[in-house]
């Protein structure tokens, strides 16, 4: 999660309470590590919710929390091209 501020004229509904925020308020962004494209605009409030309930991990937290043998880099890259050999 990072801090987020969007001048677009969008908005979005937060993932936590369901209601929708305007871009423009504070907000913040939060994401899967292994998916950023699933990434999420939540209202400040909620997020630090979630954060005081444990079930939103920093960045930092995560990494600590899965910090060990990780998939070799191709095999990460195999995951992110599905049907694709990247030997050829
Ligand atoms: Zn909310």
């Amino acid at each position: 999660m990072r801090p987020a501020s969007n001048l677009k004229p969008a908005t979005y509904r937060c993932p936590f309470c369901g209601k929708h925020l305007a871009s423009m308020s504070e907000h913040v962004l939060i994401a899967p590590e292994d998916d950023r494209s699933k990434r999420r605009h939540a209202h400040m409030d909620c997020v630090q919710r979630a954060r005081q309930a444990g079930r939103l991990p920093t960045r930092d937290e995560w990494l600590a929390a899965t910090r060990g043998p990780r998939p070799s880099l191709g095999a990460r890259l195999r995951g992110l091209l599905p049907g694709r050999r990247l030997d050829e």
